[in-house]
């Protein structure tokens, strides 16, 4: 499907985990196959972008899951992004490299990081980003310094805090949010049973968390981007403001199922087509 040239058309991504040769490849086949390219893409965190093994060090996740991954090339200039992509940190993430620019930077050509929480103009379309999740814990704790990294968890730079919702909800409104949870309450009473007894998700009603869903109240964004669970769910959440919030959970690059989504924005209204990892 083409379209109309006054329309913005970008792509939205789920967990990537390193495999961002595959979701070149994904997105360029879909560029190719809708004869249009995207004006930008939007990735939702657990991109893990690795220069190296020091990189890696200061990732969160248990030594199974700890594999270098597809930037090292991207990071040596052998491989590009064909696109602008915008990305949030995950709870895997080398926060190392990553909280060297909590702001947010341009990492290699074409591909930046929000920070820990970031507002991007793109095409007229206002793209909030909340990197991290949430641990009840933590939130009210200072994020330790860089300098503490080997001598705390990792751990403990995966998370948001009560400072970075307050920062996010000074941003007064958002187009477009990306969050790497979910959040809470979004779960219809009606897909409960495909939910109960998922890894994380012991019961339909504590999937997500609650900040992330006061940040939708408050920016009622006309449209969320969230990944983390690896699994694609799309909702809607009516607000007592008469604005409507279209909810995307979308799965992993790797998993392949519903971790694509691509939306066109045009005026005040837009559509989308949802893909599979590949087709
Ligand atoms: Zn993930």
């Amino acid at each position: 499907m083409s379209a109309s040239p006054n329309e913005v058309v970008f792509a939205a991504v789920g967990d990537v985990h390193g495999n961002m040769n595959r979701m070149v490849n994904d997105l360029r086949h879909q560029a190719e196959v809708r004869h249009r390219q995207f004006d930008f893409v939007l990735q939702v965190g657990d991109f893990e972008p690795h220069r190296d093994e020091a990189d890696l060090a200061t990732m969160a996740a248990p030594a199974k899951y700890r594999h270098l991954g597809d930037f090292s090339a991207y990071d040596k200039a052998r491989r590009g992004f064909p696109w602008q992509v915008y990305f949030i940190g995950g709870n895997h993430e080398p926060y190392g490299y990553l909280d060297t620019h909590p702001e947010g930077f341009e990492l290699v050509r074409n591909c930046h990081y929000l920070g820990r929480v970031g507002v991007v103009d793109l095409h007229g379309l206002r793209v909030v980003g909340l990197s991290g999740i949430h641990s009840e814990e933590r939130f009210r704790a200072q994020r330790p310094p860089l300098s503490a990294l080997g001598s705390v968890s990792n751990k403990d730079f995966t998370y948001f805090n009560e400072r970075d919702v307050e920062q996010a909800l000074e941003l007064g409104h958002a187009d477009v949010l990306l969050l790497h949870d979910w959040p809470s309450g979004i779960i219809d009473p009606r897909d409960a049973a495909d939910f109960e007894g998922q890894r994380r998700s012991p019961s339909h009603d504590t999937v997500g968390n609650e900040y992330a869903r006061l940040l939708v109240d408050a920016l009622q964004p006309r449209l969320v981007l969230c990944g983390h669970l690896h699994k694609a769910y799309r909702t809607s959440i009516q607000h007592p403001s008469g604005k409507t919030t279209e909810v995307r959970c979308l799965g992993s690059v790797g998993q392949g199922d519903g971790a694509y989504g691509v939306f066109h924005f045009k005026g005040e209204s837009f559509h989308e087509t949802f893909l599979t990892g590949r087709d």
